[in-house]
């Protein structure tokens, strides 16, 4: 849920512009420059949630994600612990998309000198011990604007290898771990609460992931302190399941990344919302952090799921061989979700 300066996927002017056109200019470019080394066997480098990296050790996965006060959270309606929460959850549920656990995290800070780097090391440290990645460096700067980086490693314990995005087959059925829409209506609520009292709350904002007794506490929190979903991701990963991401763009934008980089089409059929929310947040909303799965033997991830103890994923569709459908209930999928708008 990008609460400024985010575009709708489907409102970019055209497909040489945008977040996923630089990605991909910044993947030739580097592939350009660096020739003394390319993504040897087995390793996956730009373009997936994590890189998969291959040491003597076995796969090594690795991600980074930005945090930035005012686009990805709004300190007038959050806390700076809040902030910190989400930049470590962030990084970590593309570990989770893979398949993987969490390793250690380097965390580099820059913002405001009078930014309150000891709320904000609360938020940061209690994510981690939640998600059991401990903080093993950083860097500190000063900066006009509240940035955080959480650069994070992850394992794959044992078979079979991390999960990638590009490998959905037709007639694979597609898995999300959870209702949707959650942290969107947070949001919202939030932002309405804001305006209803007629004031900003103050910087700090509500803080702690705690919501006015007014607001639903549920939605609020799952915006404010999402969770990643690391044992139903290493659960996906031992059933086999042959494509995987994580709902931070929002349903339909991150469907799609598998889409395309698989080179399959989908069908929707039912998209599970979560209570409070509504039909756009559960497709466009995004950074409900739920897992999105094809897997080709339903029998074996309901299986693994249950035997692990955790809620059984739900059915939501199923992959085609046409790369153009995207269809839910049968009519073309709206262009929700998120993109970060270079130009
Ligand atoms: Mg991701």
């Amino acid at each position: 849920v990008l609460v400024g300066r985010g575009v709708l996927v489907g409102n970019r002017p055209h497909g040489e512009l945008g977040e996923f056109a630089a990605i991909e200019r910044i993947r030739a470019s580097l592939a350009a420059h660096v020739r003394s080394r390319s993504p040897g066997e087995g390793e996956v480098w730009i373009g997936d949630d994590a890189a998969v990296l291959v040491t003597r050790g076995g796969q090594l996965l690795l991600s980074t994600d930005l945090t930035v006060a005012g686009v990805h959270l709004d300190l007038g309606l959050a806390g700076v612990d809040d902030l910190g929460w989400r930049a470590l959850v962030t990084a970590v549920s593309d570990i989770a998309a893979m398949g993987g656990r969490p390793g250690e995290a380097t965390v580099a800070v820059a913002g405001p000198p009078a930014t309150n780097l000891d709320l904000l090391y609360d938020g940061i440290g209690a994510a981690a011990e939640e998600h059991m990645c401990a903080v093993v460096g950083g860097d500190l700067s000063t900066a006009a604007q509240l940035v955080v980086c959480v650069s994070v490693t992850g394992f794959v314990d044992g078979s079979p290898h991390a999960v990638l995005r590009s490998g959905a087959r037709s007639g694979d059925r597609v898995y999300v771990t959870g209702p949707l829409g959650a942290a969107s209506a947070g949001l919202r609520s939030l932002r309405a609460v804001a305006m209803g009292s007629g004031a900003r709350a103050p910087q700090g904002g509500v803080g702690s992931g705690r919501a006015p007794e007014t607001m639903d506490a549920n939605l609020v929190t799952s915006h404010l302190r999402p969770r990643a979903r690391i044992a139903e991701g290493e659960a996906a990963r031992r059933a086999g399941v042959t494509a995987m991401i994580d709902v931070s763009d929002g349903l339909a934008a991150d469907l799609t990344h598998i889409a395309e980089t698989s080179g399959v089409g989908f069908s929707l059929d039912h998209v599970p919302v979560a209570d409070g929310a509504d039909l756009d947040d559960a497709l466009g909303g995004g950074e409900d952090y739920e897992l999105v799965m094809t897997v080709a033997d339903d029998d074996a991830l309901l299986e693994e799921f249950d035997s692990a103890d955790l809620r059984r994923p739900l059915l939501i569709g199923s992959c085609s061989d046409d790369p153009g459908l995207r269809t839910f209930r049968g009519q073309r999928l709206p262009a929700l979700g998120f993109e970060h708008p270079w130009t």
